[in-house]
């Protein structure tokens, strides 16, 4: 599982090929927010380098585009994409390739340093996380590098919205008794004015985190918290029903695709293709069933192959 991932089908934008600019082996990140999916941070910094080679990038994008039936190139991944410092290069590289409109996803933490402005305003669509708007809710859910302040981070959303004329989707994450209460609503929704974003995308944790005492909050609560942030704010909980089925199906064909080039591991699935473990699993099982996966024991790590 490498550089360029999927497409994967995303709730947020459509079916999406995602490209992961950090090295796959050391989660690394400029927070370890409790709900993470990856797990862990590993490597907490926040220093802006060439943690991957460029050159194997660029190859990668090469390689992968253009390809029909996108609706999105999707910067994402294992880590922050910002902290590589030739994000914008990339972007750039993707556009003279295709058409397919270039997303961001970023944690905003360093978005109040121009050049990481001026990398992100090159995509189409940036969605930008902020999960809290008090240095102390931002600590509890993030546990951020000790030199990052969450008042930075809403100046430089400001700035960049100045500065950007695409679209810009505010992501929240909810998690239950950590920064879900009514002052820090009150807070985040004055710091979403400023922001001022197309939409505001209400998440809580659906997916299996890093710490897991780390709670969802109810349909009720996330339908009163939308409320509370106005008219911007739409909740994007997990797929139900006909899009849930249809997501599974295109896991499964992404799934398919990934085995037939080397084993992959369950882990190596969940941090590519960004979904939770029971779904990896259960799609699993039903590809083996149909005789398209098997499983291989090496080294007592199990490793999921093409049949055949
Ligand atoms: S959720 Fe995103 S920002 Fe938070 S630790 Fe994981 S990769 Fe980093």
């Amino acid at each position: 599982v490498g550089i360029v991932f999927g497409p994967v089908p995303s709730r947020r934008l459509g079916r999406s090929l995602g490209i992961d600019v950090l090295p796959p082996a050391d989660k690394m990140c400029t927070l370890n927010c409790v709900y993470c999916q990856v797990g862990r941070t590993q490597v907490r910094t926040i220093k802006r380098g060439l943690p991957l080679d460029s050159a194997l990038i660029n190859r990668a994008i090469d390689e992968a585009l253009p390809r029909e039936e996108l609706d999105v190139v999707t910067f994402s991944g294992t880590g922050e994409p910002t902290l590589h410092q030739h994000l914008g290069q990339f972007i750039g590289r993707v556009k003279g390739l295709c058409e397919t409109p270039v997303a961001v996803l970023t944690n905003s933490t360093l978005i109040d340093k121009p050049d990481v402005r001026r990398d992100l305003a090159l995509a189409d669509i940036v969605v930008p996380s902020l999960d809290a708007a008090t240095q102390g809710a931002f600590e509890r859910v993030n546990r951020p590098h000790p030199t990052l302040l969450v008042d930075r981070m809403i100046e430089g959303l400001v700035a960049f919205r100045k500065e950007f004329s695409g679209k810009l989707f505010l992501e929240i994450m909810l998690v239950k008794g950590v920064n879900d209460d009514m002052a820090e609503l009150v807070a985040l929704k004055a710091a979403a004015e400023r922001i001022a974003p197309d939409l505001i995308h209400l998440n809580t944790v659906t997916r299996p985190p890093a710490e897991s005492d780390a709670q969802p909050l109810s349909p009720q609560e996330m339908a009163r918290a939308a409320a509370m942030l106005g008219p911007k704010a739409v909740p994007v909980g997990a797929a139900t029903g006909a899009a849930a089925s249809e997501a599974a199906a295109d896991l499964a064909e992404t799934i398919a695709e990934l085995v037939q080039r080397r084993g992959v591991t369950v882990e190596d699935l969940i941090r590519s293709l960004g979904a939770d473990r029971p779904t990896v699993q259960r799609v699993l099982e039903q590809l083996i069933e149909q005789r398209r996966v098997k499983k291989i024991v090496h080294g007592g790590v199990s490793y999921y192959r093409e049949f055949y």
